[in-house]
């Protein structure tokens, strides 16, 4: 498996293993945690300025949702610019305005420098309201980015065949194949004589006077600074509390009609839909994505697809659907990113998290501003984006009941939990949440009637976890840690699988 689900995502094809040569006895500079399009491109940036890094991935590399991203390339976020000079004032809208163009310059400069094919092209996005409600959205979203030096344009046409009450079209975007390019990253790293160690999950950190001591699936690993790149951090952190995780899903079709619209599209609802092209293997292919949820927050998110496609099919000629998947983001209660020094540091380990749906552009950046930090102790997003601000907004009394909310539910799940006598009550396929003299478990039954069974309580914090039909999945609506049938971690913060009951694996 080389993705964190079941699915294979438009990108997996292109999943290489990297393997370097690795005395892991030795003291590095830096040593990266988590091998996605964040920690690949922090540690190309500092391995160049001379830092001896190694990268700990606990799978491969892509594994996590760089491998299962969109990757579109935008210089507008999911947190709009009205938003923040509301929350956080002008001078700091638009210094997040720049924060879009640094990234993708950064993105290009790698590209050109390392003469890396990842299909990288420039591209026009199109934002459309589709009813009065979006209108009055859109006409915020703009007036927001006038007021940060943003062009965005009113036009009359749109390259999606989508009825639309009013459009604006926003030159200087673009998108790019995400494995493509880490790969080309990880090649000019490993030039350079950066290590990478796959296969390495990291379960606790000590942080020293001098160094920090990792402990991981593959020993000790001892550096003068660490960077969590894992998208969330592990353990017990206070950005648990600040980030919720979210679940986004994608379909890849071809159409009948070669009607592709060759730009970048994003409509206002809520969740909104997006829109790209990508070509592989000579066959132009449709993306577009949507139906995001909570973590753990879907009854059944294999409807979640169905939705999608239905959506897709009312306005474009689908032929074939050749992807569908869906992978994990992470919403911080203010709408900024968190890129800095990890709240409870004492300076030397630091995190980056909190993208939205803007991880491409917020990892890439997170290369400079760490760098930054670990070079010369300051970058001119330090405040703006620091993992310890404190920042009273209006949405964070919602953010906080919205997870008293989950809490609730846990205690529903434990009462109501389905009562079974009998294991053969389960069909084939079919997974639940049962109570058994007096404990529950996590049961999937596989087609062959291979029974799976569980501990059902996650051991990060100790939450219910619930089934994931489209991922084959168990996962938790708390923090997002996610387990595979056997029980084993496929996305953190937990460090620890869930407790297998049967069947039993010698290993
Ligand atoms: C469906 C979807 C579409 C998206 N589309 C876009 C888009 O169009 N444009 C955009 O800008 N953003 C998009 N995003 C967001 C973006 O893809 C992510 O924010 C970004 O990929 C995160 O990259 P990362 O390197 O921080 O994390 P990841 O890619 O998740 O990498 C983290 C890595 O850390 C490893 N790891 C985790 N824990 C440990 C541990 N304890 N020890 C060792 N290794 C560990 C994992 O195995 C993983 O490989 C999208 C997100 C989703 C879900």
């Amino acid at each position: 498996m080389y993705r964190d689900g079941a699915r294979k995502s438009i990108w997996q094809e292109e999943i290489r293993k990297f393997s370097t040569e690795n005395d892991l006895s030795q003291l590095f500079d830096v040593a990266v945690i988590g091998g996605g399009i964040t920690g690949v491109s922090t540690a190309l940036k500092l391995q160049e300025s001379g830092k001896k890094c190694i990268i700990l991935e606990g799978s491969n590399i892509g594994y996590g949702t760089t491998g299962g991203t969109t990757a579109h390339l935008n210089d507008f976020f999911d947190t709009t610019f009205s938003e923040v000079i509301q929350d956080f004032g002008i001078d700091n809208a638009r210094l997040y305005a720049e924060s879009g163009t640094d990234a993708i310059s950064i993105i290009e400069n790698n590209i050109r420098k390392y003469n890396i094919s990842c299909d990288f092209t420039r591209k026009s996005a199109y934002l459309f309201a589709l009813d009065e409600k979006q209108e009055s959205q859109l006409k915020d979203i703009v007036e927001g980015a006038a007021k940060v030096g943003h062009e965005m344009t009113y036009i009359s046409d749109i390259p999606f065949p989508i009825p639309f009450r009013e459009a604006v079209h926003i030159s200087g975007q673009g998108h790019f194949h995400p494995i493509k390019y880490i790969k080309g990253l990880c090649d000019a790293f490993i030039k350079m004589g950066g290590a990478i160690k796959e296969n390495c999950f990291c379960e606790d950190h000590d942080e020293q006077e001098n160094e920090v001591i990792l402990r991981t699936s593959a020993g000790e690993v001892r550096a003068k600074n660490a960077i969590y790149a894992t998208h969330i951090p592990p353990g017990i952190n206070l950005l648990h509390f600040t980030n919720a995780p979210y679940r986004s899903y994608a379909m890849a079709f071809t159409l009948k009609d070669d009607k592709y619209p060759w730009e970048l599209g994003y409509d206002l609802d809520d969740p909104y839909h997006y829109y790209r092209i990508q070509e592989i293997n000579g066959e132009n292919l449709l993306i577009a994505g949507g139906e995001d949820h909570k973590t753990g927050h879907a009854d059944d998110t294999g409807e979640c697809f169905s939705r999608l496609e239905n959506y897709v099919r009312q306005y474009f000629n689908v032929e074939t659907v050749f992807y569908s998947w869906s992978s994990q983001y992470y919403e911080p209660v203010d709408g900024l990113p968190y890129i800095g020094k990890l709240p409870g540091s004492n300076g030397k380990i630091f995190v980056a998290t909190g993208f939205r749906g803007n991880g491409m552009i917020f990892g890439t950046l997170s290369s400079q501003i760490l760098h930054d930090l670990i070079v010369t102790g300051k970058n001119k997003y330090q405040d703006l984006f620091s993992p310890t601000r404190i920042k009273p907004v209006a949405g964070f009394s919602d953010f906080v009941k919205e997870n008293a909310a989950v809490a609730m539910d846990f205690v529903k799940d434990k009462l109501f939990i389905e009562k079974i006598d009998s294991f053969s009550e389960i069909k084939a396929g079919e997974a639940k949440v049962i109570r058994y003299e007096s404990e529950s478990y996590a049961l999937y039954k596989e087609s062959d009637g291979t029974l799976h069974l569980l501990k059902s309580t996650c051991p990060h914090a100790a939450c219910e976890v619930r089934w994931n039909s489209a991922e084959l999945s168990w996962d938790c609506p708390c923090h997002g840690s996610r387990f595979n049938v056997n029980g084993k971690i496929l996305t953190g913060p937990t460090t620890r699988n869930l407790q297998k009951i049967f069947p039993y694996q010698k290993h």
